[in-house]
């Protein structure tokens, strides 16, 4: 964990949850956290529901003051206009979203997403003041032909084209065969690759970027696993799937620090 960079523990739960459920999970994790008097300036705790719960969750996070902040899971490439079941970033900003993930595995696997489709989203979020989360990463198989920092490093290169040296962005390198799949990287391999991923900001976007820049990993995250990740210099967070969706699990992972020696 960089020292100037607050360390930002993001939820996505992907299409899980209704907007009822929503209510129910955003309170109990509220109270498991107050229970456990978690310090809230320590992290940023940021959560990631499907498009229909946005409206709710923001209405509850607004009413009952819970300091999480709030995310969408992807956006549309355009800002208004004749594009069916698209999402504009424009709306997104109205709910208070902080956040949209951009280029997740999922979304370039199933949706066809290219490099290019990504590269046009991180600029919408960044027209409609959303910090995009950009997700890189490689497959089992670029991992055996590449090694692992290729291919999420051209895809890093290709996403932040055009982007201005002062944006707001996150980064999160997901190893695609860590998704979902009960087997993280080992904290040195997120290191090394989060450590490449910073240098191409560095280059894209300048230094001062570099430096501030929360670069995140994601894949399999869990409470045993945090730690180890957040020791590392150049991992600022994680982004988490499935034990997100576990309120005690996902407040164990939030408070990380009180693992041994973090
Ligand atoms: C994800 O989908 O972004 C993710 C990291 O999932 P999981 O934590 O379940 O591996």
């Amino acid at each position: 964990m960089g020292v100037n960079r607050l360390p930002l523990i993001a939820g996505n739960w992907k299409m899980n949850l209704d907007h009822l459920q929503a209510v129910a999970f955003v309170q109990k994790l509220h109270w498991t956290l107050k229970d456990a008097k978690h310090e809230e300036d320590s992290v940023e705790v940021a959560v990631f529901p499907p498009f229909t719960d946005l409206r709710t969750v923001q209405t509850l996070l607004d009413a009952d003051k819970i300091p999480f902040a709030l995310g969408a899971q992807d956006l549309s490439t355009k800002d208004s206009g004749a594009y069916t079941g698209e999402i504009s970033g424009a709306f997104l900003a109205q709910l208070d979203c902080r956040y949209v993930i951009i280029g997740h595995s999922e979304r370039r696997e199933y949706h066809a997403e290219t490099d290019e489709v990504v590269a046009a989203k991180v600029q919408a979020a960044l027209r409609h003041g959303l910090a995009p989360v950009i997700c890189v990463g490689e497959t089992a198989e670029d991992l055996e032909k590449h090694g692992a920092a290729a291919v999420p490093v051209a895809q890093l290169e290709a996403a932040l084209a055009g982007v201005a040296a002062d944006a707001d962005i996150v980064v999160a390198y997901e190893p695609v065969w860590a998704i979902g799949s009960g087997q993280a990287a080992t904290p040195q391999q997120a290191q090394d690759v989060c450590a490449k991923l910073r240098e191409v900001v560095g280059s894209a976007l300048g230094a001062d970027a570099a430096a501030r820049t929360r670069v995140l990993y994601g894949g399999s995250v869990k409470s045993a696993n945090i730690a180890g990740f957040m020791r590392e210099p150049d991992v600022d967070g994680a982004l988490v799937g499935g034990a997100s969706l576990v309120a005690d699990e996902f407040a164990a992972i939030i408070r990380y620090q009180k693992h041994v020696g973090v």
